[in-house]
């Protein structure tokens, strides 16, 4: 810990620095040259340095849709798409590559990752059938591609480097499209690859948001799951610092597209960050705090187009911001399911039946919320699963049902999360009476309301027509007019 203390600024040294590359950051040839001389300025800095890309920005959802093509569509049309996807790549290729003794390697190795791509969407349609192990093969491809392409920039450039397939250091469980990694495996596998690697001075340039299985089939991390490599590796190697670099300048105080005077947060707690990931600030995938905290090791969020700027900070030691909500975020797509009845008083049992039946559906609950009369339990949940997480309940509930004891199941879609997030609200008074305050200023009208027992957070369920001027509202009475009192 002490160590890693001496490089909680960006601008120290030390021996091992992972550092992330988001897809707008991998997403075009000048970004991608730009990414390629951050590397060049830090490598002489460290004794190990490994690169972690993306998909080109949107190439992850390209992929997903030509997969879905694949199984519902015409074979003509995800061809065709694919052919454009692989255009685009070639286009980026020959700008970057033009004349570069790599340029033919990198483009042989890219030319087979797209005939696997055709084969696999050609596997799908003549299956009819998409399995999740298949989509994970197929959105795995914009990763590996763009670390090709990546590392061979870096060769150009004059930089001794390598790309590194996750799928030979992470080993994860089978849980397609969100799969866990097997710590223990992916530490020995990572150092026994990476080591031979980085005692030759060569950059590693490892794909982001994959794995494999032990048996070696493809996985994922989930959408934005390369910050969570990121932190694994950083993790393995017991690395100095993780850097990620972005599009924004940091952490925000909310996010900028829906609140343009969102300021950047210069230090942030694991706590904090970890509670503003997990309610929706999209700028760090929410699993990427673990492996970073068992370690103590800092993680800086950077802007890849204004590398000047330090970033966010986020480490165990960040100052409290004594009764200051820190961040505001925003959850969409959610329902909120709501199950009542006056015959629930009393009636032991019934919250644990409910989850149970939740759980069945592998559906995650993000928020609970239950009135003390305890004539209700209401629960937020992604609106995909809504349909399925009603039958269960009711199903689960069926003689409450008839005898009246629960009068209904009911879902309330589209709705969004609201949390304001800050460490110092732990023991704050007040904080809570600004908040409501702020939104009952704007007639907004608070379906549901839970704190988090961590006290790190308030949420408040609004309908999505509410969702950004209760953020906008929230940011600037408690946030922006805060901090000037
Ligand atoms: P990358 O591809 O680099 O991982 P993402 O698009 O996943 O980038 O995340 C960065 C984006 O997250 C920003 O462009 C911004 O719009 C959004 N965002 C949402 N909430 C926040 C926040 N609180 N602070 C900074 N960015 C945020
Ligand atoms: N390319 C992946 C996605 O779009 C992973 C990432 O960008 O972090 O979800
Ligand atoms: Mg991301």
């Amino acid at each position: 810990m002490k160590e890693k203390e001496q490089v909680n600024s960006s601008k120290g040294h030390g021996r091992t620095l992972v550092m992330k590359f988001g897809g707008t950051s991998v997403g075009s040839s000048s970004a991608i040259r730009q990414a390629a001389q951050i590397v060049h300025a830090e490598q002489p800095h460290w004794q190990n340095l490994v690169v972690v890309v993306s998909a080109m920005s949107g190439v992850t959802d390209s992929l997903i849709a030509c997969a879905r093509e694949s199984v519902t569509g015409s074979e003509q049309t995800c061809q065709e798409m694919i052919a454009d996807l692989q255009y685009n790549h070639g286009m980026v290729l020959n700008d970057l590559l033009l004349g570069s003794a790599d340029r033919n390697v990198a483009q042989q190795e890219i030319k087979e990752l797209f005939a696997m791509l055709r084969s696999l969407c050609s596997g799908i349609h003549i299956m009819g059938e998409l399995t999740p192990r298949g989509l994970d093969a197929v959105a795995s491809l914009g990763e590996r591609i763009n670390a090709r392409l990546f590392s061979a920039v870096l060769e150009q450039e004059g930089i001794s480097s390598q790309e590194v397939d996750a799928t030979d250091l992470i080993v994860t469980d089978d849980g397609f499209q969100h799969a866990c990694p097997l710590m223990g495996e992916t530490r020995s596998r990572t150092l026994e690859v990476m080591q031979p690697l980085l005692e030759q001075h060569r950059v590693a340039v490892v794909t982001g948001f994959i794995g494999a299985t032990q048996d070696g089939v493809i996985t994922t991390l989930g959408r934005g799951g390369s910050d969570y490599t990121a932190a694994i590796l950083g993790d393995c190697l017991n690395a100095d610092a993780v850097w990620t670099w972005t599009d924004v300048d940091g952490v925000m105080t909310a996010d900028p597209r829906i609140v343009p005077d969102a300021r950047v947060i210069p230090f942030l707690s694991y706590n904090e960050v970890s509670e503003m990931a997990y309610f929706g600030a999209k700028v760090l995938h929410p699993k990427t705090i673990r492996p970073v905290v068992e370690r103590g090791i800092p993680l800086w969020v950077k802007n890849t187009f204004n590398p000047s700027h330090p970033g966010t900070c986020i480490n165990g030691n960040a100052p409290s911001h004594d009764g200051r909500i820190t961040a505001i975020t925003a959850i969409r797509g959610l329902s909120l399911i709501t199950v009542e009845g006056r015959g629930m008083i009393g009636v032991p049992g019934i919250a644990a039946r409910t989850f149970s039946a939740v759980a069945r559906h592998d559906a995650s609950v993000l928020m609970i919320s239950q009135s003390s009369s305890e004539q209700s339990i209401c629960f937020v949940i992604p609106s995909e699963v809504e349909k399925e997480v009603v039958h269960a309940i009711e199903d689960e509930m069926a003689l409450e049902l008839t005898r009246h004891d629960i009068d209904r199941v009911w879902a309330q879609p589209n709705v969004v999360i609201v949390t304001a997030i800050g460490s110092g609200m732990r023991n704050t008074p007040g904080v809570s009476a600004r908040l409501f305050g702020a939104l009952g200023k704007e007639n907004i009208n608070v379906i549901a309301i839970a704190q988090g027992s961590s006290e790190y957070s308030i949420s408040v369920v609004v309908d999505v027509t509410d969702a950004d001027q209760a953020v906008q509202q929230i940011h600037q009475e408690v946030i922006i007019n805060g901090s000037s009192k």
